[in-house]
């Protein structure tokens, strides 16, 4: 797989799924990019379904470290916030800061991914140090004018390829029709629930766990 090249890739990280997506994978560690990852650029915000997530992986067993280039106070403030280790100034993608942040949390390259909204600085960083990549859309279009710059190359080497779709949806919708279905006595109450379509996501692609 070339560096460049994310091992999986969402629309926010809202959308990874804690069990499927990082524990039954291996990870239980997650360096963490703050700037349009988890904090939107233009209102400084995290978004609720952002927070709740970060809530429910910590209490799931996983361990964050944000990992940014940014330096400025907000991120120290942040850090405080969230309780959460940080490494800033990272000048990702050179290695010294992973590397500073998997010692932080003591963990190991083969279970901890990288989580980040940018192609050169937080996946080409994760896989130069021997780490598995999660790639995320960004929160918000608004971001610094090199970030943007770069974001045409980042377009180039994803090509077409598409933020993975949320599994939720079609067992939802499936048990949604199945209800549907049932009261107005297309089948019978007893009938068997059917198998949700498997979604087709790369689990855990590459990876031995
Ligand atoms: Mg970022």
């Amino acid at each position: 797989m070339p560096l460049w090249t994310p091992e999986r890739y969402f629309s926010r990280i809202s959308h990874i799924v804690i069990g499927r997506d990082l524990i039954d994978c291996g990870f239980e560690n997650v360096l963490l990019d703050i700037d349009n990852t988890i904090l939107t650029r233009d209102t400084h915000e995290v978004p609720r379904d952002v927070g709740m997530w970060l809530g429910k992986a910590r209490d799931a067993g996983i361990r964050f470290c944000l990992l940014s280039n940014n330096w400025h106070h907000g991120v120290y403030e942040l850090a405080g916030e969230l309780e959460l280790p940080l490494v800033a100034k990272a000048v990702k993608p050179l290695p010294p800061a992973f590397l500073r942040a998997k010692k932080k949390l003591g963990a190991k390259r083969r279970n901890t991914v990288v989580i980040g909204d940018q192609l050169i600085t937080d996946v080409l960083g994760a896989h130069f140090v021997g780490m598995a990549a999660y790639m995320l859309q960004p929160l918000v279009e608004q971001d610094l004018p090199h970030t943007l710059f770069l974001r045409h190359f980042e377009r180039v080497l994803m090509g077409d390829r598409q933020p993975e779709p949320l599994s939720s949806v079609p067992q939802a919708a499936q048990q949604a029709a199945q209800q549907i279905a049932q009261q107005t006595a297309l089948l019978p109450q007893s009938a068997p629930m059917a198998e949700a379509p498997s979604v087709a996501a790369p689990m855990c692609k590459g990876r031995q766990i």
